[in-house]
């Protein structure tokens, strides 16, 4: 089936609304503007959310990592090397970045891997969600993604490699605008999460790199005119980001609980949440008394519903404590340092929202992250 309009994507990560008005992102190409609630979670629940339209309770990508021992694709690991080394060894960054590239590869993950700071004495007995690409038809089944629909639906069209640079994204989907012959293109890029992070706020840095994109977007919106067809072009993010304001350090106020991790309670330690499951009772008491202390709350059955992330197997944890805006989690299983910038905090945070801008008028059903993928389907 050939389109009667080519219509494209723009997906740049961490390009929040705060941003897109402060920087007047794009006002005069894209003069159809509107902020959207942030998918509750990180971009590996963005992504997965938009690219399926549903949420995490269907999809079941939340965090990376889940206390799941009966399904932990790690368990062989119980008797690996690791745990004969000090510690510190494999705290380093370096041997962790090496060290996930192997594990990737043992396992076979297609999609993006990392072991991050977790406890690698905690991974036997953890579940890991990025097992697959995400993108290719069939990479959430099974859920349908949009290279499932949009291939159903016959539109000749293109997804970026997200393993490629997001120079030769924009430069394969300008190549590909140019020629014509793409119905749907969703351009990837995700460099921009990473600058925000080391530089929140500092707009002698963000500036330009706001001002690089817009180029390249504007080469795309002139790459669709000079085709000559009808068109719309969209660029969306899946959140904005939260400066630094301070910390909590979970492990201290856990090792004063003095219970056992794996026989009392697991944990997942995100930098703005933490998930915890209960292993034996009273446990949760002990948790709960020594987190009064942190700025945040435990969330309610009635949240998790809102945010999507309610369900019955009680996958995502039995506990969520959600740190306060701008308060990370440190250290926790993502690393030993505070970022400058974070995102994952409460979604209606003014700092969380992400936004929809466009040549087209925003539809009314585009509020939350999870509408995208109506909108690119149709
Ligand atoms: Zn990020």
């Amino acid at each position: 089936m050939k389109a009667d309009k080519a219509k494209v994507f723009v997906f740049v990560d961490a390009l929040g609304w705060k941003q897109a008005c402060r920087y007047r992102f794009l006002e005069d190409l894209l003069p159809e503007r509107r902020s959207v609630e942030m998918q509750f979670g990180y971009s590996c629940t963005a992504i997965p959310t938009i690219l399926s339209g549903e949420r995490p309770a269907v999809h079941g990508h939340l965090a990376f990592y889940d206390y799941a021992p009966g399904k932990s694709p790690f368990r062989a690991m119980r008797f690996a090397a690791p745990f004969f080394f000090p510690k510190s060894f494999w705290r380093r960054g370096r041997v962790r970045n090496v060290l996930s590239r192997i594990v990737k590869r043992l396992y076979g993950f297609t999609g993006y891997f990392q072991l991050y700071g977790i406890d690698l004495s905690h991974l036997p007995s953890m579940d890991y969600c990025e097992k697959t690409d995400m993108f290719v038809p069939g990479g959430l089944a099974p859920v349908k993604n949009l290279a499932d629909v949009w291939g159903e639906k016959g539109f000749r069209y293109h997804i970026s490699d997200w393993r490629m640079s997001e120079d030769h994204n924009f430069r394969e989907a300008e190549k590909l605008l140019r020629e014509g012959g793409t119905d749907r293109l969703f351009v990837y890029s995700a460099a921009f999460d990473a600058i925000q992070h080391d530089n929140v706020g500092r707009d002698e840095v963000l500036r330009p790199k706001v001002e690089a994109y817009a180029e390249r977007i504007r080469a795309l919106h002139s790459a669709l005119e000079s085709a000559g067809r009808p068109f719309e072009l969209t660029v969306f993010s899946d959140h904005g980001m939260t400066p630094l304001r301070g910390t909590s350090d979970a492990p201290a106020a856990l090792a004063e609980t003095g219970l056992e991790w794996g026989r009392d309670y697991a944990s997942a330690i995100d930098s703005t949440m933490a998930r915890f499951w209960w292993l034996k009772p009273g446990a949760k008491e002990k948790v709960e008394k020594a987190f009064s202390k942190f700025p945040g709350h435990w969330l309610s059955d009635e949240e998790k519903r809102r945010h999507g992330i309610w369900r019955e197997d009680g996958k995502f944890g039995d506990g969520v404590f959600l740190s306060a805006a701008g308060i990370q989690f440190c250290p926790s299983d993502m690393g030993v340092k505070p970022l400058n910038g974070m995102h994952g905090f409460d979604p209606q945070d003014e700092d969380s929202l992400a936004c929809w801008l466009s040549t087209a008028p925003v539809p009314e059903s585009v509020t939350r992250v999870c509408d995208y993928f109506n909108i690119m389907v149709s």
